[in-house]
């Protein structure tokens, strides 16, 4: 039997005659422990990913202790507070508060996926969400101009686009091949690059120039939720997480930075900022980039087949810039506008949320995201008022919101590349990888060290929330499986 199914028996086994483990936290399980263990589970990172592998693990009675080097949870799904402008030193904020009256996301804005695990998740907390292609389309920057989808199917060259981009979960090519040279090899056409970008690069975390292209399609072909997006029509995101798993939180020791795991001994030896703790099992949770970084020490040092994994697992720059402007210009039901060189994604975030349609959510990823990071937030702006300008005839600049004291453009940015604890956006497989790295980089190492985090989901779901969960809940399982282990 296969490691991950024997698992995942184990897991519903062990829920047998209770909610599964993710489902029952709104509850208390019963009157004791399902599980005999007085050991400690330290978990590291608070993100999605460890919040979950510990609800699951104080669902069944194991303690845990949660150690995050930042003052916050959530980690890579981080809303936008009123109160962060004065504390949080790491978005650029203007000097007029955000008017958008719904909440702003700086991380993970989409719920992907109408049957996935952080929509059920979601839905379980009876928080409203809102399908904005319902009553929406996309549009396009093609040659200058700008297209809804229904216009840009009448260019031949779209059409082309958009076949491989949906049948692009069958590609298979040469090992180097990054999705760019696979869209060519299909015969896309150059002026197509930008949107094969949107689609199949900056999705995924980076530039089409810089994705494997037979990982990616290997993992894509692993996928079983239907793709659909949502948003979350009035609650910020890291509220419904927080929620969610409240009876994590009081094991959580914020600004708990660790610097080193040994896992040599008996038990497990944590070292960090506020000095060393010993637990018996550990789960890693931390993005793949600050493993990569070497930011913690491994005593012994970690297998050669997690580190080949982790050298063709790539994470880049990543930025989120909210532009709000006086009135919306570029359509009040257009879900998001693709294609861009400056901003390949710029959501209109106010659909289905907001009467106050004016606020541009824009995720930029990989190459164009390194450029940007080095450029002060008003020239970031500038060139995004200034892609847009071409297609909307000055209307960006014309419409951005400024401050009435001094003029100055108001808008936000998170660079996550700056942020020392994340260190760029999500993981993508670069060329020469194969789905079975994630695999390799979530595997336990004997029965102490366990991994977890979106860039250990092998089944289709890195890089978003849902595979940091289904990442979380497998940790959690297989240390529930090594605890019961004879
Ligand atoms: C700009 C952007 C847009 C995105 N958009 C979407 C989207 O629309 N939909 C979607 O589903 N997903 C999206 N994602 C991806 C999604 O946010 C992540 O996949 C998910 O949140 C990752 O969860 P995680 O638990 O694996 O990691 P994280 O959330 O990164 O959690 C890891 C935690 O570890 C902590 N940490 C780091 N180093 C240490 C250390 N040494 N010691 C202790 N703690 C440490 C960090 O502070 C962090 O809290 C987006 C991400 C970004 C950056």
């Amino acid at each position: 039997m296969k490691r991950r199914t024997a698992i995942k028996q184990i897991g519903f086994g062990l829920s047998a005659g209770l909610a599964l483990p993710w489902l029952s936290s709104c509850k208390e399980d019963g009157p004791g422990p399902e599980i005999k263990y007085d050991g400690v589970v330290g978990i590291i990172g608070a993100g999605a990913a460890g919040l979950l592998a510990a609800d699951i693990l104080i669902s069944k009675g194991v303690k845990v202790k949660i150690f995050e080097a930042s003052n916050r949870l959530g980690g890579r799904v981080c809303s936008l507070r009123r109160s962060d402008v004065s504390t949080e030193s790491l978005i650029v904020f203007p000097a007029a508060l955000p008017y958008s009256d719904f909440p702003l996301e700086l991380g993970a804005d989409r719920v992907i996926g109408s049957d996935s695990r952080w929509k059920e998740i979601i839905e379980l907390m009876k928080v409203p969400l809102v399908d904005f292609r319902a009553s929406s389309e996309d549009a396009f920057f093609i040659d200058g101009n700008v297209f809804s989808e229904a216009d840009a199917l009448f260019d031949n060259d779209f059409l082309n686009a958009k076949n491989f981009r949906e049948g692009f979960a069958s590609f298979s090519g040469g090992a180097n091949t990054t999705v760019l040279q696979a869209a060519q090899g299909a015969g896309v056409v150059a002026r197509m690059n930008g949107i094969i970008n949107s689609w199949l690069g900056n999705t995924y975390g980076s530039s089409a120039n810089r994705i494997g292209a037979n990982a990616l399609a290997e993992a894509l072909a692993q996928v079983t939720h239907d793709g659909k997006e949502f948003t979350s029509s009035t609650n910020p995101l890291q509220d419904v997480l927080l929620s969610r798993y409240v009876r994590a939180v009081s094991s959580v020791q914020y600004n708990t930075k660790v610097q080193s795991v040994n896992y040599g001994g008996e038990k497990v030896e944590i070292t960090h900022s506020g000095g060393t703790d010993t637990v018996d099992k550990v789960i890693v949770t931390v993005p793949v980039s600050i493993l990569k970084a070497g930011d913690i020490s491994f005593s012994p040092a970690l297998p050669t087949s997690k580190t080949g994994a982790m050298s063709r697992i790539g994470m880049d720059a990543s930025m989120r810039v909210i532009l709000e402007f006086k009135r919306n210009f570029y359509g009040e039901a257009t879900a998001a506008i693709l294609g861009g060189v400056q901003g390949p994604d710029y959501l209109n975030n106010a659909i289905g949320r907001s009467e106050l349609n004016r606020t541009l959510s824009i995720t930029i990823n990989g190459e164009k995201a390194e450029q940007l990071s080095g450029l002060t937030g008003d020239q970031v702006v500038l060139q995004l008022l200034s892609e847009m300008d071409a297609v909307f005839d000055g209307k960006a600049t014309e419409n951005i919101r400024r401050d009435t004291a001094d003029n100055s453009l108001v808008y936000t940015i998170k660079d996550w590349t700056k942020d020392p604890l994340i260190k760029g956006g999500v993981s993508y497989p670069l060329p020469g990888g194969a789905n079975s790295d994630r695999t390799d980089l979530g595997a336990p190492v004997g029965d102490k060290l366990f991994f977890a985090g979106e860039a250990t989901d092998d089944t289709g779901e890195f890089g978003t929330v849902s595979g940091a969960l289904k990442s979380g809940e497998r940790a959690a399982m297989e240390v529930v499986e090594a605890i019961l282990a004879p």
